[in-house]
């Protein structure tokens, strides 16, 4: 097993090697370039973007730079693109929405979002171009964490029509072999194709990939170290960006473990967590335009910048997604990866901004918390809850919080550890939370996404 320390770390590079001798400037005007032919492009095509544009008496030519865009209002969230599709499906009998830009018959391959509330999003829908345009990013990815041609990723979501199912097109635009077991079968499942298979990396949610570092010792009696994985892929949580579950992954399955975001980028070779390089200036105009949450007015791109990402997708065909609101709360990154040296814009997701709590007029994004807490693991196991009595955001303090004790922590000693939790909490959070100790593996883990909230309202 080759050891985690003793691996270069390797640069990031971009996917398209025509921005790795750009400058910053050269690239926001290539993305400038993009973005003006794109917002033609579906001003053409589709009758919901020529209504946005009309709400605004604008017309795409108006919008010359960056900066015009950001100043535009809103396009589209969660809810407007579940109308857009309600509409479609009235008017013209598809689900895929007012905003799709090209025929229903181009249509190559469709996915949603395996969203909790409310009817499913066709967000990733695509064209044949628009796959093998994507299936570059993924196949740049799976390169740089060591996959060839001829190798088998294992592949552990929901199966399907689930956003994650365009990556398997990325791993055999590779050459590579998808062993696609769902995360739905179980570990026991998992495992014992993973064992047959001998995959020399794997794809699955962060908490998948914990969860059976104690199931593989239970099931097979060995390690899951003895998969001999070289790479993890993972995606769709906060996940490795708590140094802890990083660490516990990688030491537990001798290998690197990478996360990514699906049309930006991945993270980079190194001991500590560095964000998300952002590799695909061609694909996304992200993390170019982020806004407060509240007022959605823009906020300006610099260095440890805090907001709400829009995304607006340069280059797809068949349902681009322009100014797009994620509800996701970014950190955006300008300068050199201290880690491997990528020079581009990276950025950390900090939560979701429906997540997003005010206690005493502060903003509190709950997987900041649990960030904190993941730093007295193994006297925590690092699995809580936010007690919520009352709907989010404001929260009357004090903000409550459940908290797993560790298996081996001595009962007289917890009245110590909560008072260095507070402590920690209140230095790196301002918060002064109220702590309700609970046994270990009693706050129930899910494999897809563990919930942060208790509600009780
Ligand atoms: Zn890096």
């Amino acid at each position: 097993m080759i050891s985690v320390e003793s691996q270069m770390k390797k640069k990031v590079t971009y996917t398209n090697p025509l921005f790795n001798n750009m400058s910053e400037e050269e690239i926001l005007i290539f993305q400038e370039k993009a973005l003006r032919k794109q917002l033609k492009y579906v001003y053409r095509n589709s009758e919901f973007y020529r209504n946005k544009f009309q709400e605004i008496s604008a017309y795409p030519e108006d919008i010359k730079t960056i900066e015009d865009y950001n100043r535009l209002p809103i396009f589209m969230d969660k809810n407007t693109e579940r109308e857009s599709q309600k509409e479609s499906l009235e008017r013209f009998g598809h689900p895929f929405g007012m905003h799709l830009c090209c025929s229903p018959d181009d249509i190559a391959f469709t996915a949603t979002t395996s969203g909790t509330s409310g009817n499913p999003t066709f967000t990733y829908t695509f064209t044949n171009q628009d796959l093998n345009f994507l299936n570059r990013y993924i196949s740049h990815m799976l390169e740089y964490g060591g996959v060839d041609a001829g190798d088998r990723v294992l592949f552990n979501h929901a199966l399907g029509i689930y956003a994650t199912s365009s990556i398997l097109w990325g791993i055999r635009s590779l050459g590579a072999l998808p062993i696609d077991v769902d995360v739905r079968g179980g570990s026991n499942m998992i495992l014992k194709y993973a064992k047959m298979t001998k995959p020399n990396a794997a794809m699955m949610t962060p908490s998948l990939a914990l969860h059976l570092i104690d199931k593989c010792k239970e099931l097979n009696g060995m390690s899951v170290g003895d998969l001999n994985l070289q790479a993890i892929f993972t995606v769709g949580e906060i996940g490795i960006g708590i140094p802890e579950t990083k660490k516990k992954i990688e030491d537990a399955y001798g290998c690197r473990v990478y996360d990514y975001l699906g049309e930006l980028g991945f993270s980079c070779d190194a001991d500590d967590f560095h964000g998300i390089h952002c590799v695909a200036p061609d694909l996304c105009l992200s993390p170019n335009d982020i806004v407060d949450p509240e007022t959605k007015m823009p906020i300006e791109i610099k260095d440890g910048a805090i907001g709400e990402m829009l995304i607006t997708e340069l280059n797809l065909q068949a349902l681009p997604r322009i100014r797009y609101a994620t509800g996701d709360m970014v950190q955006v990154f300008t300068e050199k990866c201290p880690g491997c040296g990528f020079k581009g814009k990276r950025l950390k997701v900090i939560g979701r901004s429906d997540d997003m709590l005010i206690v005493k007029g502060a903003n509190v994004y709950p997987s900041a918390i649990k960030k904190v807490i993941s730093n007295f693991i193994p006297d925590v196991t690092g699995e809580i809850r936010i007690v919520l009595n009352s709907p989010p955001p404001r929260v009357d303090p004090p903000l409550r919080i459940k908290i797993e004790h560790g298996f081996n922590v001595d009962k007289n000693l917890l009245i110590n550890l909560e008072e260095r939790i507070k402590n920690a909490l209140h230095t790196e959070a301002r918060l002064t939370p109220e702590i309700i100790w609970c046994a270990p593996r009693t706050l129930e883990k899910e494999l897809t996404k563990t919930p942060l909230f208790e509600r009780n309202y």
